[in-house]
């Protein structure tokens, strides 16, 4: 199965294709959404409220029998470390699920600052998204973390230039966001009165 982690304020089409190409590419069963709890690398900025989050991604998943959401971060107390999710999401799968970690090119650079890499590494491999602007490359990792070509892989797709922060920042000078996420979405952050205020 794979898992896809993310702060999702709000979740869009970057995320879906991300989700929906790794599910074709590596024959996954299923995708688990994952939205972050106060998420660790986003200290200094105002998150939206979990609830909130959390019913967007809902509704960009109610209508993909494939993606299921998991509230496990969100019922933790403080940060929650990738890590720590992958081996709960392993226990509850059993010892023979093999799990991908489904991660945006943007990540790949500072896989080493997170917590605990290699013990990530061991518990599942990490599927590699492109993102605009993000070549996948693997040369940086090779010298500290060997096991990286064995236990990293490539899952090309449309690259698409949207993100979470683009659309918040959108939302709050007046200009459009449709086509880059649900409509259901879109409608859910008007409805709510999400991201009016530029940060
Ligand atoms: P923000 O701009 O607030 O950081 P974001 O668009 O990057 O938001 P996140 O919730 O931070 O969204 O991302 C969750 C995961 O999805 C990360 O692994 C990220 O790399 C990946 N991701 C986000 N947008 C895209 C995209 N357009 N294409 C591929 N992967 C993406
Ligand atoms: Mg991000």
């Amino acid at each position: 199965m794979g898992l896809l982690g993310g702060t999702f304020d709000p979740i869009h089409y970057g995320h879906l294709v991300a989700a929906e190409e790794s599910l074709y590419r590596l024959r996954l069963d299923r995708v688990l959404l994952v939205p972050a709890g106060q998420p660790p690398h986003k200290l200094g900025r105002r998150v939206t409220p979990a609830a909130q989050r959390l019913a967007m991604v809902r509704l960009a998943a109610a209508d993909n029998a494939a993606l299921a959401v998991s509230t496990i971060e969100l019922e933790r107390h403080g940060p929650s470390y990738s890590v720590d999710t992958v081996a709960a999401v392993r226990e509850q799968a059993g010892p023979g699920a093999e799990i991908f970690f489904i991660v945006g090119s943007d990540a790949l650079p500072d896989l080493l600052t997170w917590y605990r890499p290699r013990r990530l590494l061991q518990l599942s491999t990490l599927a590699v998204v492109s993102r605009p602007g993000y070549p996948f490359d693997l040369s940086h990792l090779s010298a500290s973390l060997p096991e990286a070509a064995q236990r990293i892989v490539h899952v090309p797709a449309p690259e698409l230039a949207i993100s979470s922060s683009d659309l918040r920042a959108r939302v709050a000078a007046g200009r459009p966001i449709r086509y880059q996420l649900p409509e259901a979405v879109e409608l859910y952050i008007r409805q709510q009165g999400l991201y009016i205020q530029s940060p």
